[in-house]
């Protein structure tokens, strides 16, 4: 098939809720994605940070395929020994008490606002439910996590949303106040907003923030689906704020490829689930943990979190020397671009067409570069969007 037939039929057969750039991809390696005409493209995308070591990376490949050859998939209702081991992981990664494993991160969210509101319920009854999450956020495509996102246009069509969230102003510690009272269980944060524009958040608001918490005992929740798993430089982008959170969710690159999402919680929340509160079919699936604890045994060491400290610092300090960079925000591989042209979209849809895979976020170029990019890709794909920049 080529490629027209191919967009031809997606748009028979497909829903239609993406807005596509214009290539079909079939394979690749590292950093290099090929499409079915044979064509190359620099991958500054990942998926969106779910490739974290980038396409189809040998020991990534043997762990997947030698557990499809293993088992497959059991019940939840069996001891699954790969399954406990990237949950062990996971807990002396990020100094968390407990795991539970679900399937995405809008999952991911769900599961740590239903524990948030389980925790409460036992501690103080029904009435304490509330969760406090920021404008500008994104948690996700599900009801509750749609709900929890602080986004204005994503509350829309699909009513009637769930009751129990507020939205607080990111880094205004007095509007984050006025909604703070005794129905508050949790407040609901990303670190650095993704979708949202790549926004990080200010450390001292994040510290007043985490002295609320503590005060009234209402539970701090960051979602670090797009932020975890050594995207920032760190493990986890709390440790750049210096916060231990009661809950945190990952997703996107904790699988290197396949679908996986994980809920972290502390000591104090660790028996507020028990059997039959809840559960997936597919969660912690032996496959998708077995990728998992790949992607966990090459991302975590000093030696590694300090090269993808040093490939941002590269490609920001490169990108600063572009005529039309107004500005960069993100920590780490997490970079967001804001351009003196509001042309964000054509920017992209023209790199692909130059042969390079880069994301948006509102009016933002965003890049999250598979972890495992070279200095010699790197270099290529910047000059693919400078070319493409300077039009
Ligand atoms: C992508 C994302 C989600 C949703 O994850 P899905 O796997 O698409 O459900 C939630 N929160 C943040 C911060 C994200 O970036």
């Amino acid at each position: 098939m080529n490629f027209e037939e191919i967009k031809a039929d997606e748009n028979e057969y497909l829903m239609h809720t993406y807005g596509r750039f214009n290539a079909a991809l079939v394979s690749g390696k590292g950093a290099i994605a090929v499409d079915v005409n044979g064509k190359e493209y620099i991958d500054f995308t990942s998926g969106i940070g779910v490739n974290s070591l980038g396409y189809c990376d040998d020991g990534w490949v043997r762990a997947v395929t030698e557990q499809a050859g293993t088992i497959q998939h059991m019940s939840n209702l069996y001891y699954s020994p790969v399954q406990i081991k990237a949950a062990k992981k996971l807990c002396q990664l990020s100094g968390m008490d407990k795991v539970l494993f679900c399937n995405s991160g809008a999952e991911a969210n769900e599961c740590a606002i239903k524990l948030a509101r389980k925790y409460s319920f036992d501690k103080y009854g029904k009435e304490r439910n509330r969760i406090i999450t920021l404008v500008n956020s994104f948690h996700g495509r599900t009801l509750a996590a749609l709900t929890a996102t602080g986004q204005e246009a994503f509350h829309n069509y699909f009513f009637p949303f769930n009751e129990g969230f507020e939205y607080a102003e990111a880094n205004n510690i007095d509007d984050v106040k006025t909604h703070v009272s005794d129905d508050v269980c949790g407040i609901f944060i990303e670190l650095i907003q993704g979708e949202g524009g790549v926004m990080p958040l200010e450390p001292e608001f994040v510290k007043e923030l985490t002295d609320i918490c503590a005060e009234k005992d209402i539970l701090l929740l960051v979602d670090e689906v797009q932020t975890g798993v050594s995207r920032t430089g760190r493990f986890l982008c709390c440790e750049n704020y210096g916060i231990k959170p009661d809950i945190i969710t990952l997703a996107k690159g904790l699988g290197g490829g396949i679908p996986i999402g994980a809920c972290l919680c502390n000591e104090k929340l660790s028996d507020v689930f028990t059997p039959g509160t809840h559960g997936t079919t597919f969660g912690g699936n032996p496959i998708v943990c077995a990728a998992a604890n790949e992607v966990l045994s090459r991302v975590a060491d000093e030696e590694f979190l300090s090269e993808v400290t040093k490939k941002g610092d590269y490609i920001r300090e490169k990108l600063a020397a572009f005529p039309n960079v107004r500005e960069t925000r993100g920590m780490g591989m997490m970079i967001g671009i804001v351009t003196e042209k509001d042309n964000a979209k054509e920017v992209a849809a023209k790199c692909v067409e130059n042969g390079l895979l880069i994301l948006t976020a509102k009016n933002l170029l965003r890049l999250l570069p598979p972890l495992t990019i070279t200095y010699e890709e790197i270099d290529k794909g910047l000059e693919i969007l400078k070319s493409v920049m300077e039009e």
